[in-house]
């Protein structure tokens, strides 16, 4: 669920630009959740957290083929990793929905500790050593 607070001071253009992202992940989310109802009615979480698991494969998938330079083209390498970023999202969408979390918010959360981390200055730990 998103809540609409800001994690953090941020300079006013990017609080808009933020409050624009809510509200379009809040019309996707119920783009998604009407979907799935019309689709597969009473999916439990646990289906979603497997469709990303499916997703995370084909994205192996095609990345690995795509390195090896086999079975397809540059152009469809592309194509096939966006499919499953996005089918993978899709379902992280409505995982984060079903489970009460906002998925900006796992964002941003995720974002401000790795942000800190400075793997070049500490090597060890990313933070002091
Ligand atoms: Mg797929």
């Amino acid at each position: 669920m998103c809540t609409g607070e800001f994690t953090n001071n941020i300079p006013y253009q990017q609080q808009i630009n933020r409050s624009r992202a809510l509200h379009y992940l809040s019309f996707l989310k119920k783009q998604i959740t009407e979907w799935e109802a019309r689709n597969f009615p009473d999916t439990p979480d646990y289906r979603n957290l497997l469709g990303m698991g499916e997703e995370m494969g084909e994205l192996f998938h095609a990345h690995l083929k795509g390195e090896q330079k086999i079975r397809q083209s540059a152009t469809q390498t592309k194509e096939k990793k966006k499919d499953a970023l996005g089918d993978l999202l899709v379902y992280a969408v409505n995982y984060a929905n079903k489970n009460n979390l906002c998925l900006l918010e796992c964002l941003e959360h995720a974002w401000a500790e790795v942000s800190q981390r400075d793997w070049v200055k500490f090597p060890k730990n990313g933070t002091s050593e």
